[in-house]
């Protein structure tokens, strides 16, 4: 057997090893709870708790925990151990099926926006079987639920799988309509994870890096990504070694790790996994992003997750790849036939009317402090979502817009619903990486996530947003069949066009003049998390959540809340981090580097009064002036920060930090920066980005 197979999913509870280790009829039982979502009971679980159990300590397991995504993206854990002292002083390795299925953490500390007062602190986790359990450094890990004993959720996981039943069952009521039987839909993401990996040494001499995952301060390093060496280069040993044993870790975790390379930037990464269902792989999503932190000790690298860590070369993104699929098709698939065809385009139509309708949800769904550094900046794209079809795809969108005939380059003429679609759709090679949200063959790609994100708030509103569209076709089309259902679909889907195609975009995202079209169309631009989360408690997004149930009224409200505070607690601690290291690190070196060069002139003046000192004179000037430069940088911002800080309403304290204290860090930034390329090497307290971005 090859190392690959050998080693693949050998730490995860998955389906063959149900079915090794369950009883048949329990097997069959659960595969219902897993496959068509039927409740489980207690017996059932007994029964496999117990096989999981056996099976955990097998991998070496003496804990388990149950493994939830509260509110701050992150997953957590706490350990319980396999124990159940007897009365005799013993003790025997317990897990009951109470125990597989609910448990409950001290949920007090995890952030709820309101939701809960502390005196009720109290939440449960509820195992989703959807996503298998697995063993994780002598843990089981069961990948559960959050949620409040009222009932709200506390977490991240369980909108998302409300937003997965919405789907469901709207688009099975769109098949209905194309003579398909009930099938399981689900909708499938394939998340490409970029991250950093610098050397631990440099790190630990960086409280910017160690506190904040960014650097604050750093002048451009003086070779940065334009030789494009770096991009699908070969990987440095060190690197490689690194690669080679989280693709092992991983593979072992049963995620299906399958692209690396090197990025554009300098240290740059990526790692693709092969697609899974959404909630499944926003779980090895999770375990991806843990396993590179750990792992990168064991090589004297740290991991850098920040979607900005360097100012002046490119930053790190997370690819959304989405899509539809029931059992084995892919209904963002154009198809071979007429009637695939015809689906196809009522699927696609579906999307542009999500997409447009519920533009500013998928914007705030990527917004944080780190991704407004990257949305934007000349390398992902703006903040403005709009959609790229490519020429083909464009050019059929567009006839039917125009109630044209379609020809297409191979010269076959389509009367939509009669004719084939172009073959070559498929492999769209068509690529523009400017677009924040790209049909690229059979899938999207949702280009906005930030590398630190977790994918569930944006899927959760791509399907909700996409539930809301099929939803209105299939209400529209109730009752229809045959050809009047043909006809009626083709006039819907023309219609729909009509009405969102300001949402299309083929252009280059990145230019100067797109923001300019974006809003003479009408679209949404929110530069910063501040101008992008408001839109969270509208009225109307309230409506669409609500619709679906996939968020109450108050679950949106409290989300709202701890994204504000999330965005303010983090800003505050950058704030801190910048005067904490200008006042103890750079201003002290700065004027240490000024002494020294007045000493040097003091000194050649004494030896060679004649000597002209025009040069050095200067410097020192520099200096000073710089100095200057930069306590009046300090004095405003210490200013501005102290008086943000005291601010109550969240969302004004969240404006005034887009719009009035982070101009002032960019300046205080900035005039540190300008000292950085005058002072002596041997004087500058910290690692600078040429040494931190090309030495290890
Ligand atoms: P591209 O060339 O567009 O980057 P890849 O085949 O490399 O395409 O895929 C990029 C990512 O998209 C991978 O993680 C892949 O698994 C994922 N992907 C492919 N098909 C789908 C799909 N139907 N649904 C979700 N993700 C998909
Ligand atoms: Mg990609």
């Amino acid at each position: 057997m090859s190392h690959v197979s050998e080693i693949y999913g050998s730490m995860v509870f998955n389906e063959h090893t149900m079915q090794e280790r369950l009883p048949s009829a329990t097997y069959k039982q659960l595969m219902r709870t897993i496959k068509d979502g039927e409740p489980l009971n207690l017996e059932v679980a007994n029964v496999v708790a117990h096989a999981m159990k056996e099976w955990a300590i097998e991998k070496g397991a003496t804990h388990y925990t149950h493994w939830f995504q509260p509110l701050t993206g992150i997953t957590s854990e706490k350990h319980d151990a396999f124990l159940d002292p007897t009365p005799d002083g013993r003790a025997i390795q317990s897990f009951s099926g109470k125990e597989l299925i609910q448990g409950e953490p001290d949920a007090s500390s995890f952030p709820s926006g309101g939701l809960r007062a502390t005196f009720e602190a109290r939440g449960y986790t509820a195992w989703d079987p959807t996503s298998y359990a697995f063993v994780k450094d002598e843990v089981l890990c069961i990948p559960t639920a959050f949620c409040s004993y009222t009932g709200e959720a506390l977490d991240k996981k369980t909108p998302l799988l409300r937003s997965m039943v919405a789907i469901d069952e709207q688009a099975n009521r769109v098949l209905k309509l194309f003579g398909e039987g009930h099938q399981k839909i689900v909708t499938t993401v394939g998340a490409e994870q970029e991250y950093f990996l610098i050397s631990e040494k440099d790190y630990a001499k960086r409280l910017d890096l160690v506190l904040t995952g960014r650097t604050l301060f750093g002048y451009p390093p003086c070779k940065g990504q334009e030789l494009e060496e770096h991009y699908f280069g070969a990987i440095r040993p060190t690197v490689n070694e690194f690669m080679k044993e989280l693709d092992d870790e991983l593979w072992k975790l049963g995620v299906s790790a399958k692209t690396k390379h090197n990025e554009v930037a300098p240290a740059q990464h990526e790692l693709a996994p092969i697609f899974s269902n959404s909630n499944r792989a926003i779980d090895e999503n999770l375990l991806t992003m843990e396993k590179m932190k750990l792992l990168a000790s064991h090589h004297g690298l740290v991991c850098l997750q920040h979607e900005k860590p360097f100012e002046g070369i490119n930053g790190s993104g997370k690819h959304n790849n989405w899509a539809i699929s029931a059992g084995k098709k892919n209904l963002l698939d154009p198809g071979e036939n007429p009637m695939e065809n015809l689906r196809f385009l009522v699927f696609l139509t579906g999307v542009i009317q999500a997409v447009d309708d519920y533009q500013e949800l998928l914007r705030m769904s990527v917004a944080s402090a780190g991704n407004d550094h990257r949305l934007g900046a000349n390398e992902a794209p703006p903040a403005i979502v709009s959609i790229f079809l490519g020429d083909e795809l464009g050019a059929i969108v567009d006839a039917l817009i125009s109630d044209k005939e379609y020809t297409s380059a191979e010269r076959v003429a389509m009367d939509l619903g009669v004719a084939v679609l172009p073959n070559f759709l498929k492999d769209n090679t068509d690529r523009n990486r400017t677009s924040p949200f790209a049909f690229t063959g059979n899938k999207f790609e949702f280009r906005m996530p930030g590398s630190a994100v977790n994918l569930s708030d944006a899927n959760t509103i791509l399907n909700t947003a996409m539930a809301k569209s099929l939803k209105e076709f299939a209400d529209a089309m109730e009752g229809k069949s045959g050809d009047e259902f043909e006809a009626a679909a083709i006039a819907y889907i023309k219609d729909d066009l009509r009405k969102h195609q300001r949402i299309i975009f083929n252009g280059n995202g990145y230019s100067d003049e797109w923001p300019v079209e974006a809003e003479r169309r009408g679209l949404a631009n929110h530069p910063t998390t501040a101008d992008a989360l408001p839109c969270f408690i509208d009225q109307k997004s309230i409506d669409l959540f609500g619709e679906f149930n996939v968020l109450s009224e108050v679950e949106v409200r409290s989300r709202y809340e701890v994204k504000l505070e999330k965005y303010n607690k983090l800003l505050n601690i950058e704030a801190r981090t910048m005067k904490r290291m200008v006042r103890r690190f750079f201003l002290p070196a700065i004027n240490s580097f000024a002494a020294d060069v007045a000493r040097d002139i003091a000194q050649v003046k004494a030896a060679l009064p004649s000597a002209d000192q025009t040069f050095q004179e200067k410097k020192l000037q520099t200096v000073v002036d710089g100095t200057k430069r930069v306590e009046e940088a300090l004095d405003a911002l210490n200013t501005a920060h102290l008086a943000n800080v005291e601010i109550a309403d969240q969302q004004e304290r969240a404006n005034d930090n887009a719009h009035h204290v982070i101009p002032l860090m960019d300046e205080l930034r900035a005039a540190i920066d300008a000292m950085e390329i005058v002072v002596d090497d041997n004087h500058w307290p910290v690692p600078t980005y040429n040494e931190i971005l090309f030495y290890c």
